[in-house]
């Protein structure tokens, strides 16, 4: 890793939520006020409930709906204000990997004109140049050649998401930033497509930005994880840290959902009750307190502001070192062949798949 890649600086997005006929429009503040610095060659996490902000802070990082207030500096320029080829060539360097393999794939498309659609657009390589590429990304995600004369619907949804993850690449982006990219396939698929995201990131040199809603599926690829909860990161740090020492009752919380195929494993189970509050109104003092086991008075009356927590840790807790929450211990965050060992063994364990880099086998006939 050599230094930022990308930075944001009072990162703030506000939506209105519903403008009456009379009186004032609601305001959502979906994203609000966040400073990050995601270091180039890095995979970071950006975790919470669904609602949080997490995908609007994504597509504010990379341009893709202009902040409200603040700014982002993607290779020491500042974004915030891109348009015409200046955008066009940023989208280039920064792609972005769907939820949904289903509906972000044109059906009407064959799998070849999908993957080539952004070297057309940005005008790179000749016809003969793009089938190649086609066929060269094709291998890279575990298909093979012939499938560019196929439709998405002739795949299941693991290598739509792969067809996804080819069309990504296409342009040799810098950064890559998958939103949920394996939240809507089956769980034994889900370690094959992040495998395959992280061996590609290996391969490639990417900067790696998952947004994801369960801790389980960045618990094994993650440098760097950001917790966030109604609009604001609440915990930052070393994965491995947070993943061991969670700082933040919610983070607590979030790791207590993560299944541990061990009887006894885990001495208690942290349970936050109902959903996060409106954020139209987000609550006064922390606002977690509403759903936090260990609220305390000063909770409902202070807003505890994000602090730096020991070396490239921070968190948003006024009680942070009182106290002692429970985490679960991952093993050291090594790349490569490390981390597809460590992918066969939790899939094996979950009784799920133990062949975790052999790409499952396409379901139509030849
Ligand atoms: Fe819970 Fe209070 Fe910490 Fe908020 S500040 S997370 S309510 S203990």
């Amino acid at each position: 890793m050599t230094g930022t890649i990308l930075q944001a600086r009072g990162l703030t997005r506000r939506f209105v939520a519903n403008k009456p006929l009379f009186g004032e429009a609601s305001v959502v503040q979906a994203v609000n006020g966040i400073d990050l610095d995601i270091r180039e060659g890095e995979t970071f996490a950006i975790v919470g409930e669904s609602g949080c902000g997490k995908s609007t802070l994504a597509r504010l990082l990379s341009h893709l709906i202009p902040a409200s207030e603040g700014s982002v500096v993607y290779n020491g320029r500042d974004i915030s204000g891109l348009s015409g080829k200046a955008l066009r060539d940023l989208r280039r360097e920064m792609q972005f990997i769907f939820q949904d393999p289903f509906s972000s794939l044109n059906p009407r498309m064959t799998v070849g004109s999908l993957i080539a659609e952004p070297l057309r657009i940005h005008g790179i390589g000749t016809p003969a140049e793009r089938r190649a590429k086609v066929a060269e990304l094709l291998g890279k995600v575990g298909l093979r050649p012939e499938h560019a004369d196929r439709y998405p619907h002739e795949f299941s949804g693991g290598q739509r998401q792969r067809i996804g993850i080819a069309r990504a690449l296409a342009t040799g982006p810098k950064v890559v930033i998958g939103d949920e990219p394996v939240s809507a396939l089956d769980v034994s698929i889900q370690a094959q497509v992040v495998n395959i995201l992280e061996d590609l990131k290996e391969e490639l040199g990417l900067t790696l930005i998952i947004i994801a809603h369960d801790l389980a599926v960045i618990r094994h690829i993650a440098d760097r994880v950001a917790v966030m909860y109604l609009g604001e990161i609440v915990e930052l740090g070393d994965a491995a840290e947070v993943f061991a020492r969670p700082q933040h009752p919610y983070t607590e919380a979030l790791l207590s959902a993560i299944p541990i195929p061990m009887a006894g494993a885990r001495k208690v189970q942290t349970k936050i009750e109902g959903d996060p509050p409106n954020p139209i109104s987000p609550p006064p003092g922390c606002r977690f307190h509403t759903r936090c086991p260990y609220a305390q008075e000063i909770c409902r009356t202070e807003r505890p502001r994000l602090r730096d927590a020991g070396p490239g840790r921070q968190v948003s807790c006024h009680l942070a070192e009182e106290l002692a929450l429970e985490g679960i211990q991952v093993e050291a965050q090594a790349r490569g062949d490390a981390a597809a060992r460590r992918f066969a063994r939790y899939s094996a364990a979950q009784g799920q798949i133990t062949q975790v880099k052999t790409p499952e086998p396409i379901a139509t006939e030849e």
